[in-house]
C-alpha cells in the first residue's frame, strides 16, 4: 500500500511522501535513490546545489518506471534568479537530469534584499507554458514573500518547501498555506534527526510500538504535510517508508506539536543569501 497523493491547487498530484537527497555525496546518490525506489517512494526531491542531479537522474532513469510514476522535484539555486539565467539554469538542471520534463520546480529560497523573485517565478510560469515543468512553486519563502509573489505575478505557487518538525511547526505559515491552497511539504522533516531522541517522542513510540522516525513522519502525513525524509542507510530508508499500519492520536499530533520552539536547524530565509 501507498499513502494517497495530495493534490496540488494546479490539479497535478504529489506523492506525500517522499525521498530527499541533500548531502547524499555524488557519487552515493545513484545508489540511495535507488534503494529509495526499492522501497516503494515515488517521489524525488534534489537540487541543483545538492550537486547530485545526475545521479539522481540516471537512477531514477535506470529503474525504468514509465516517466509519469516518478515525481522529481529539483530547485533553483541563488546565484541564477532572474529571468534569463532561470532559464539557462532549468536547461543544466534537466540536462543534468536526463529528463525531458519535470515535475516539480521550486525557487530554492527568497533571498529578499536581492529582489529577484518575481522575475524568476515569471520564468518558471514561462516554462510551465511550454509544458517543461508541470507544477512551480517555492522553498523558504515568508508570508510577505508569498503575498508579493502572488500580487506581482498573479499566480499562486503550488508548493512552499519550508524547514518543518516538531521543533519548528511553522503554525502561521501553515495556515497562509491552507487559506491559499499552497501544499506544505517539510523539509528537515526528522530535524536532521536531532528531535528523534526527545522524550515525547520516545514515549509515544513506545506506545504505538513504532520507532521514533516513523513517529515523527506519521505526524507530518496526518497534519497534511507533504514530507521528504532523507536517509543513506539502507534499513533508514525502508522505516521511513513503512509508516502505514497505524495512526497517532489527536492527543499524541497534539504533545507532538507543543514540542515546537521556533527553532530551526537550517538558515533563516529572511537573511540568507548564499551563492549570491
Ligand atoms: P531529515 O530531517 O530528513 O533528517 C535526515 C537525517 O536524520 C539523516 O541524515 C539521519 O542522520 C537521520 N535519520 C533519518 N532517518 C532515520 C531513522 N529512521 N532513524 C534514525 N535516524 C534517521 O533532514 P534533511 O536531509 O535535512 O531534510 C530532508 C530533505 O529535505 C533533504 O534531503 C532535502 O531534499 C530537503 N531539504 C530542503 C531544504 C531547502 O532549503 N529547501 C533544506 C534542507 C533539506
Amino acid at each position: 500500500g501507498v499513502v494517497p497523493p495530495i493534490v496540488l491547487n494546479d490539479g497535478s498530484l504529489i506523492p506525500q511522501l517522499g525521498f530527499g537527497v541533500f548531502q547524499v555525496p555524488a557519487d552515493q546518490v545513484f545508489d540511495t535513490v535507488t534503494a529509495a525506489l526499492n522501497a516503494g517512494y515515488r517521489s524525488i526531491d534534489t537540487a541543483a546545489i545538492y550537486e547530485n542531479e545526475e545521479g539522481t537522474g540516471r537512477a531514477i532513469r535506470h529503474f525504468g518506471l514509465p516517466r509519469d510514476e516518478v515525481f522529481v522535484t529539483t530547485k533553483l539555486w541563488n546565484a541564477d534568479q532572474g529571468y534569463d539565467s532561470t532559464l539557462r539554469a532549468f536547461d543544466a538542471s534537466m540536462q543534468r537530469l536526463g529528463l525531458d520534463y519535470l515535475d516539480l520546480y521550486l525557487i530554492h529560497w527568497p533571498v529578499p534584499a536581492a529582489n529577484r523573485f518575481v522575475d524568476t517565478f515569471r520564468a518558471f510560469q514561462r516554462l510551465k507554458a511550454d509544458g517543461r515543468v508541470r507544477s512551480i512553486g517555492v522553498s523558504n519563502f515568508r508570508i510577505p514573500d508569498l503575498e508579493r509573489l502572488i500580487a506581482e505575478t498573479g499566480e499562486t505557487p503550488s508548493v512552499n518547501q519550508i524547514e518543518l518538525h516538531p521543533r519548528l511547526t511553522q503554525p502561521e505559515l501553515r495556515d497562509y498555506h491552507a487559506e491559499h491552497a499552497i501544499a506544505t511539504e517539510a523539509w528537515s522533516p526528522l530535524g536532521q534527526g536531532t528531535v528523534l531522541d526527545d522524550p515525547v517522542i520516545t514515549r509515544i513510540a513506545g506506545e504505538v510500538d513504532r520507532t521514533p522516525a516513523q513517529v515523527i513522519i506519521r505526524w507530518h502525513l496526518q497534519l497534511g504535510n507533504v514530507v521528504i525524509p532523507k536517509s543513506v542507510t539502507p534499513a533508514r530508508i525502508l522505516e521511513n517508508f513503512d509508516i502505514l499500519g497505524f495512526e497517532l492520536s489527536a492527543d499524541q499530533i497534539q504533545a507532538i506539536s507543543a514540542l515546537n520552539s521556533g527553532s530551526r536547524t537550517g538558515a533563516d530565509p529572511e537573511t540568507f543569501a548564499f551563492g549570491l
